[in-house]
Parts: C-alpha cells; sequence; structure tokens
C-alpha cells in the first residue's frame, strides 16, 4: 500500500481533494512510477481526446508495478486495443438506449428512474460501460438540468426508487448533492434513494468527510451500490470507508462486472466475494460485461460466468453467491442467468444435481 507515495503525509494520503487533484492523466506521469509496455504507451497515445486516462495516486498504489496482468492496472492503463476498429466494431456506444430526451435520466422500468449527475469520474476504469460519456469533459448536471429531472420525478407518482449514476455522483459540490436529495425528498412517492458511486474503490478517502456522512444519513434511506471486481481492491483504506457509511445507516451493496483478465476465474471470484462480506458489502450482481464500444475486449462467454457461479455454489454461504445476470439489448431490462439444478421431473418426482455433482431426488405432494 502506497508503494509510490510513501513520502506522502498522512493528512494529504487522507484527503479526498488532494487524491483527485493528483490525478495521473499523462503518460509522463504515469512513466514516473511504471515501465510501461508498448501496448499502454500506443492506448494512451491513441485514446487521448476519446477515451481519457486518470488515476487517483490510491488506486495506482495498488498496481504491482512488476506484474503486467495485474487487475488494477488493466483496468485503469488505456491499451490500444481499446480503439482497434476491428475489434471495437462489436460493440455500440450506447447498447441500453440510456439516452433520452431529457438529460441524464433513463427511465426503462416503471418503479425506478436513473440520473447520471455528472460524467466526472475519479478514475477512467477501461471497461466502463458509459464510456461514451468519457468524451464530454468533466461536467457536472447544471441546476436547469437538474430541475428538468426533478419537474419529471414529481409527474410520475408511480416512482418509487431514484438511482443517482454518472460518472461520479458523489464528486459533485456539496451544495449541489444537498440541494438534489432534498428536493428528492420532497416528493412523497420517492421512498429509496439509491447512489451508484465506485468511489469505496477508487478514491475511499470521499468517506472520510463527516460532512458528506451527515449529509446522506439526512437524507435516509439511501443505499451505496458499489463496484469491487478483485479481491486488490478491498484495502484497508476500502473497509474504512465501508464502515463509516455503515455506521451511519447507509446500506453498501456491491456489483461486479465479469472481466476477461481481470477475474474471470473462480478462485479469484471466490475471494472476491469473501472478501466483500468480510468488510460487510453484500455482493448482489455479477454482471456479464456488455458489448461497450472501446470495452469488448473485456468480454469473456457466457458459459465462463455460469461455470464461476457453480464454483461458487457450495463454497461460500448464500448471502455471498451474487445474481448472475445480463442486460438485454435495447432496454430491454436485465435477466438472470442460472445453472439448471432441476435435470428431471416426472409428476411429484424431482431429480435435482446436488452443487457436488450428485443426482438426488426430491418429491413434492401438494394436498
Ligand atoms: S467510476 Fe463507474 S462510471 Fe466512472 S469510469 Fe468507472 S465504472 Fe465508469
Amino acid at each position: 500500500m502506497r508503494s509510490f507515495f510513501a513520502h506522502i503525509p498522512k493528512e494529504l494520503w487522507r484527503s479526498y481533494q488532494w487524491q483527485i487533484q493528483s490525478r495521473i492523466k499523462t503518460k509522463e506521469e504515469l512513466k514516473r512510477f511504471i515501465n510501461l509496455r508498448k501496448e499502454e504507451e500506443e492506448g494512451i497515445d491513441k485514446t487521448a481526446g476519446k477515451y481519457p486516462m486518470a488515476i487517483t495516486p490510491y488506486y495506482l498504489s495498488l498496481i504491482d508495478p512488476k506484474d503486467p496482468k495485474d487487475p488494477i492496472r488493466l483496468q485503469a492503463i488505456p491499451r490500444a486495443v481499446e480503439v482497434d476498429e476491428e475489434i471495437q466494431a462489436h460493440g455500440e456506444e450506447d447498447p441500453f438506449r440510456e439516452e433520452g430526451e431529457i438529460p441524464g435520466l433513463t427511465h426503462r422500468y416503471p418503479d425506478r428512474v436513473l440520473f447520471t449527475l455528472t460524467s466526472f469520474c475519479a478514475v477512467y476504469c477501461r471497461h466502463c460501460m458509459r464510456k461514451r460519456i468519457f468524451q464530454e469533459g468533466e461536467r457536472a448536471r447544471t441546476k436547469e438540468e437538474i430541475d428538468q429531472f426533478l419537474d419529471y420525478l414529481r409527474g410520475r407518482e408511480e416512482v418509487r426508487e431514484v438511482i443517482l449514476s454518472g460518472g461520479e455522483p458523489l464528486s459533485v459540490s456539496k451544495e449541489k448533492l444537498q440541494y438534489i436529495l432534498s428536493k428528492i425528498r420532497e416528493i412523497p412517492h420517492v421512498e429509496i434513494i439509491r447512489i451508484a458511486t465506485r468511489l469505496p474503490v477508487l478514491a475511499p478517502q470521499r468517506f472520510f468527510d463527516e460532512d458528506l456522512l451527515d449529509l446522506l444519513e439526512k437524507h435516509s434511506p439511501i443505499w451505496i451500490n458499489t463496484h469491487f471486481n478483485h479481491p486488490k481492491e478491498i484495502t484497508q483504506e476500502s473497509a474504512e470507508a465501508i464502515e463509516k457509511l455503515l455506521r451511519r445507516g447507509i446500506p453498501v451493496n456491491n456489483q461486479t462486472v465479469l472481466l476477461k483478465g481481470i477475474n474471470d476465474n473462480p478462485e479469484t471470484m471466490l475471494e472476491l466475494m469473501r472478501g466483500l462480506l468480510r468488510i460487510k458489502v453484500r455482493p448482489v450482481y455479477l454482471f456479464h460485461c456488455d458489448p461497450i464500444k472501446g470495452a469488448i475486449h473485456f468480454r469473456t462467454n457466457i458459459e465462463k460466468g455460469i461455470q464461476i457461479m457453480e464454483y461458487l455454489r457450495g463454497r461460500i454461504g448464500g448471502m455471498g453467491i451474487p445474481i448472475y445476470a445480463l442486460d438485454l439489448p435495447g432496454g430491454k431490462g436485465k435477466v438472470p442467468i442460472s445453472s439448471n439444478y432441476l435435470i428431471h421431473q416426472e409428476g411429484s418426482k424431482y431429480i435435482f444435481r446436488s452443487p457436488f455433482g450428485d443426482k438426488v431426488e426430491y418429491y413434492v405432494e401438494v394436498f
């Protein structure tokens, strides 16, 4: 931990503002810490202006510079394959048709709406499913755009949940956050606010700020959805951030994306799920990697995901087993993908395959 930054005083290291101001954004800066491979140098050059790079010192410090396949490195440093026309021709910018008439608003399911509050991220994750917004520059929604969203919300009584997303929604100013949270709370039919944030992973220092925690607690019930992809991301600092949220009554759930070369093996995934439970984060989803232009090279086949899910079952309690799911194209919604444990049925007799591979008969008589 802090391998490249041992000289930085503790107060600075624990400051979110310092982490953001000190982000590594150029090839020259990055080369001070890591010997870049050719495909990375080319990647940084070729993705400039399209899929920019930014890495917090904290996230960079998790990289083992001697390992070219380090899972943090692969998530944070651009590679030339991101702009390889032949490979990326298979992906789309917005396969789920998120963009609609109101800027930032997606209303796919009747009971919930998603609003992207900013295009800023602490780190630009190379596999991001909203990679298209990287090109917008680092811009938070204006008050007018937020008001337009709030007007829409007021008129939709079927909406019970608002998901604030991004970019990184908790990067906007406290004033803006206070404004949108308090206005949402004035709308009687909205019961839950969910915040989708990767800051516990990329800059957990954000949650060392008691004013932010006060603000979140005041607008309860707020749920946090975060995005750990690899056991290396579970650190003392990320655990501290989670603990602080939990102590304020803010539950933290996780969604992982299945990523080739990063977490697509059963042992890594088991270690990740165990680590999440240890820091009291509930693993809710394992998402199949979406067909996103610029990130298509991270995809595995579906059999790989099923194999991982089968490995988890029987090795970790149900609390640690996420739902493996994929997002259907065209905004048609998420569907779970599961192994078939029921292999035969005849009248009241069912035959199941156990997690250990046995065939087991099960009878159900309904009276
Ligand atoms: S923090 Fe989230 S929105 Fe931002 S780049 Fe990473 S995955 Fe995408």
